[in-house]
């Protein structure tokens, strides 16, 4: 079984990366979701950075993610990189730091409205409304006043690294009332499972840059929500195979989103 996740990994590889190679477009990259790893990975602990932000930053200005040992959650935003750590602070990101999973794009809206008085569940159906094709890749911009906004951070993991619903239930959670900020993040496709969280992935930054991480729960008071709708996916799997240590369970995503 483990071998068989390998291989499928590795074909998957190649027929992710062959149709990229031709096509050539600098306007089509810009309308690439690229990814480091997938979520089955993460979940089974595969938390070792295998490429640099440096990298990172050439294959776009806007995502999440995390960093080396699961070190925090990561914000991007116009280009510049954050560090939300398990202490609540914000740090810039080295260019040298590896990740061992992330999703960028180059924001460029195609969408724009306002919303106001939502929560989660309600910006979710709204978000639903508006999504022109459910089975493409949408970045997400929301910038606002939250009335409430709760957020999570990871602390850095030592080895041998447990899995990620065993690091969640000792996640240090942040609350803000009437904050300003951006969340930043993604719609999947359904089809995604295993690559990527399906559905609505977000995280947060605050206007004063000093706080942020995982969005698990807010309601926006008034804001405005972009989307870019992005077609392509460019994955870049680890080199080294990766032990999927154990089976993860149906509800285990939804448990670790929020
Ligand atoms: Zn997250």
């Amino acid at each position: 079984m483990k071998k068989y996740s390998v291989y499928l990994a590795f074909l998957l590889s190649v027929f992710l990366f062959s149709p990229f190679a031709s096509l050539g477009d600098s306007s089509s990259f810009r309308e690439t979701l690229t990814q480091v790893s997938t979520l089955d990975a993460l979940l089974n602990g595969a938390y070792d950075g295998t490429v640099t932000y440096r990298e990172i930053e050439k294959k776009g200005n806007f995502g999440l993610g995390t960093f080396q040992a699961l070190n925090g959650e990561l914000v991007a935003l116009d280009g510049k990189f954050y560090q939300v750590r398990a202490n609540g602070k914000v740090y810039p990101v080295s260019p040298e730091e590896k990740t061992p999973f992330v999703s960028v794009t180059f924001f460029e809206p195609d969408l724009k409205f306002a919303m106001a008085g939502v929560n989660y569940d309600e910006f979710e159906k709204k978000l639903n409304a508006k999504i022109p094709n459910p089975n493409l890749f949408y970045a997400i911009k929301v910038e606002g006043v939250f009335a409430y906004l709760k957020t999570r951070s990871v602390p850095k993991q030592s080895k041998p690294y447990p899995p990620l619903i065993e690091v969640i239930k000792h996640q240090p959670t942040f609350e803000f009332k009437n904050i300003r900020g951006t969340m930043v993040g993604f719609w999947c496709p359904q089809f995604i499972k295993g690559i990527n969280v399906p559905g609505y992935h977000l995280h947060f930054i605050s206007q004063d840059r000093k706080s942020g991480g995982h969005v698990l729960k807010f309601t926006l008071k008034k804001g405005v929500v972009s989307l870019d709708i992005t077609p392509n996916l460019f994955l870049m799997l680890p080199k080294k195979p990766v032990t999927l240590q154990e089976k993860n369970g149906e509800n285990e995503i939804e448990e670790i989103e929020r």
